[in-house]
């Protein structure tokens, strides 16, 4: 059983690679963030009540963001455990996770602001399978269709420079403390997430004493 937390700035790539490790390992992806867009694609109560939130790029409130982390843990369906991505976001979050759950092991990627700029401008989203796209990276073969499914590709509501404005200052002012109080704990393994996905993928695995990757093994809707 391997219990992982994913923490990187937005567009770090944490979602891509969590989905590859989660993949070889048999993990289950949990996203927080997935769970809310989930909510407020499919118009539920609890997508009424994050969508403003979500489109300022400001942090959904605690109680509701716990609450959705302990439902889906609660499911017990990670028999060979999990890694979770943009959880826990400030310290509140990470002492309830801390009294909750044990971890092996917290994966920082390290982006530069100029860089998360970059990336998060340029990156479109599948509106109807939800694949991620970089348009300097990962362009998809047609411009604006997605290559799994066909689908729009979109520009998530938070990728504007307002929005991203506001979450750099979250994640420095609010995230980086969570990263302490891991640090304390010495679960944090700080990986560059400038190279290729592949690359670091193999970097994360060597951090967490993990066998390299095999890419047989990856599901081919990694992006
Ligand atoms: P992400 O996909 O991780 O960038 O999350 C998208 C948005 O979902 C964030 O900007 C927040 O509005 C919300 N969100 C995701 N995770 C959390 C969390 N742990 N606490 C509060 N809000 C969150």
């Amino acid at each position: 059983m391997r219990k992982y937390v994913i923490m990187g700035i937005q567009g770090s790539g944490k979602g891509t690679q969590a989905k590859m490790l989660a993949a070889d390992l048999d993990l289950v992806h949990i996203s927080v963030g997935d769970i809310f867009r989930w909510n407020v694609q499919n118009h539920t109560k609890m997508g009424a009540q994050v969508r403003r939130t979500m489109a300022a790029g400001e942090l959904v409130g605690d109680d509701l963001a716990e609450s959705v982390v302990r439902d889906r843990l609660t499911q017990h369906d990670w028999n060979f455990g999990f890694i979770i991505d943009g959880f826990p976001r400030d310290p509140r979050q990470a002492e309830f996770f801390l009294e909750s759950y044990d971890i092996d092991g917290v994966i920082e990627l390290d982006l530069p602001d100029s860089e998360v700029r970059r990336r998060v401008l340029n990156r479109r989203l599948c509106g109807d399978c939800g694949m991620d796209y970089n348009l300097i990276a990962n362009s998809p073969k047609v411009p604006g269709r997605c290559d799994m499914c066909g689908g729009e590709l979109i520009t998530r509501e938070d990728d504007t420079e307002e929005a991203l404005a506001v979450r750099l200052r979250d994640y420095h002012d609010q995230t980086g403390p969570v990263l302490e109080i891991f640090r304390r704990k010495e679960y944090v393994y700080t990986v560059d997430a400038r190279p290729a996905p592949e690359v670091i993928q193999q970097q994360i695995r060597e951090r967490l004493g993990l066998p390299p990757s095999q890419p047989e093994n990856r599901g081919s809707e990694v992006a």
